[in-house]
């Protein structure tokens, strides 16, 4: 039996004429067929958007704190399914289910953030600005609104947009990846369940005929999209040119530095796990270590001891540290790095090829690796791998460090490893990247804090959820009120001036 999905329009599944085209959905750690997804065309989409633009004046009626409460209630059957969400994601992207289950943890971080938009979205007063006068701002929805999302996190970065863009009065349309849709239509399932009214979040399947389909939609108001930086890139500049706001998370090349004073255990279990957490598809993985002489050796000793030890097996599996990859094709690209990092004198320090497998053999398997030496000008280096390779690049400086870190053209997430608080002191204040830790491989924000990386990482000036959300989904009003004792000044002509 192979599972068949298809769009949710209208707090229903689609049940308009047979789709033009489906996708195959796999189950990466047997590499078999496990079902089918309806792609979209214009036809679908527009459907989908009328669905939500019908549903937007009384979802925008509706009060705030009843909106905040649909939330709450969406909050406990999130957390009450957590197990169920986590094994359709780990069935169709591979993660490990702990790590599945992880993800949505940390997309109920959101939800809860978005239950506050009562305080959210508070304006600000100023009393008697000028005599009699009052002025104050508030901040209002835009409309139907679409997210466009990747496949490495299907309930997470969905869940980055949609609980504070409906909170704040919007209605949505998720157009999630086609590699592993399941997570998205359970949580359309759970927001009805929750009392989200029909229409106010919607999805559409597909790929890029129905993201066109999305970006030039007269009815969508702005559109949010993760993933890739050459599709972030056209998703900006397209959406931008049909006047929608546009706010388009790219990729990234995540770089940790270690410092010769660091502590060399701590700093080589953080690059492991950070770098083979998720089977290296994780847009805030660790992809490069730059290791600051003397400690180079020693740290890649470190690490490959540790992964020697690592599981690679089905993600259902309890004691399975690290899963397959999302594709075949995936997996044979990400494998390619590794002959060419050789071809272009990295030195393979360790190689997933060879690294045993527990788990059937049709998966789309690829143990961790190790490429050390790596320098700036090789592929692996420029080139976002998106897997389990981890390149090691020797720095001979502190300074030397920073400027091949700010010379990447990602500007995602980074890490120092030290013990010196000056040198992190200095490394935050100077490093050109969005999201730093210091001594925290992956330092993804809190809900309450803003997501989002610099250069190619991000194209658009807002990033995801915290307050920056907030204001991506309303836009301002500033309201200027007179009631007692109008002044009767007769005609004036001249420019507003307080008095
Ligand atoms: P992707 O760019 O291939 O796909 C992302 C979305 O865009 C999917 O919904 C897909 O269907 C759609 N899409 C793909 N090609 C398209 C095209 N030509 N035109 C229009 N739409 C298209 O990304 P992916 O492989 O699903 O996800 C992995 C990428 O996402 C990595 O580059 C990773 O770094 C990035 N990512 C970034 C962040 C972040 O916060 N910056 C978070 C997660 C993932």
């Amino acid at each position: 039996m192979t599972k068949h999905i298809t769009h949710w329009i209208n707090g229903k599944p689609w049940t308009g004429p047979a789709p033009a085209a489906q996708g195959r959905i796999y189950n990466p750690a047997s590499g078999q067929v496990a079902g089918t997804v309806d792609f979209a065309t214009s036809a679908e989409v527009d459907a989908a958007v009328k669905s939500a633009a019908a549903a937007f004046p009384a979802w925008r009626e509706t009060s705030l704190v009843r909106r905040a409460a649909v939330m709450f209630a969406f909050r406990e059957l999130v957390r009450e399914h957590t197990a169920e969400l986590a094994g359709l994601i780990c069935a169709e992207h591979g993660k490990v289910t702990s790590d599945a289950a992880g993800e949505v943890a940390r997309g109920l971080e959101v939800v809860e953030f978005a239950c506050g938009m009562p305080h959210l979205l508070k304006g600000g007063f100023s009393e008697n600005v000028s005599t009699g006068v009052d002025a104050y701002s508030i901040r209002q929805p835009l409309g139907v609104v679409a997210g466009i999302t990747p496949f490495n996190f299907p309930a997470m970065v969905p869940m980055w947009m949609f609980p504070i863009a409906i909170t704040a009065g919007n209605t949505f349309v998720l157009k999630p990846s086609e590699k592993d849709p399941s997570a998205s239509v359970r949580l359309a399932e759970l927001l009805a369940a929750a009392g989200l009214p029909d229409g106010v979040f919607n999805v559409v399947h597909g790929a890029r005929e129905a993201v066109d389909a999305l970006l030039t939609h007269q009815e969508i108001r702005a559109v949010s999209f993760v993933g890739s930086t050459p599709v972030a890139r056209h998703i900006y500049q397209a959406g931008t040119a049909q006047g929608k706001r546009v706010q388009a998370l790219g990729g990234a090349k995540n770089h940790m530095l270690v410092l010769p004073d660091a502590d060399l255990d701590l700093a080589a279990d953080a690059a492991v796990s950070a770098c083979f957490g998720s089977a290296g598809e994780r847009c805030m993985a660790i992809s490069v270590l730059v290791a600051v002489d003397p400690a180079g050796d020693e740290l890649v000793a470190k690490v490959k001891e540790r992964i020697a030890r690592l599981k690679v097996g089905s993600g259902d599996q309890p004691d399975s540290d690290m899963g397959p990859l999302v594709t075949s094709e995936h997996r044979d690209k990400v494998a390619s790095y590794l002959d060419s990092g050789v071809a272009e004198g990295a030195v393979l320090a360790a190689d997933g090829r060879t690294h045993q497998v527990h788990g059937p053999e049709g998966g789309f398997w690829l143990g961790p690796s190790v490429l050390d030496h790596v320098t700036p000008q090789m592929s692996c280096y420029q080139d976002e791998i998106f897997g389990p390779v981890l390149s090691v690049v020797r720095a001979a400086s502190y300074e030397q460090a920073l400027a091949v870190i700010n010379a990447s053209r990602y500007g995602n997430g980074t890490a120092i490893f030290t013990n010196d608080g000056g040198a992190a002191r200095r490394f935050t204040h100077e490093v050109e990247v969005g999201m730093v830790g210091v001594n925290v491989p992956i330092p993804v924000p809190m809900a309450f804090y803003s997501f989002g990386g610099w250069k190619s990482s991000l194209f658009g000036d807002t990033h995801v959820h915290g307050t920056e959300g907030v204001h991506f989904y309303t836009r301002g009003k500033a309201v200027t009120s007179r009631w007692l004792d109008p002044s009767h000044g007769g005609i004036n002509l001249g420019f507003p001036v307080n008095s």
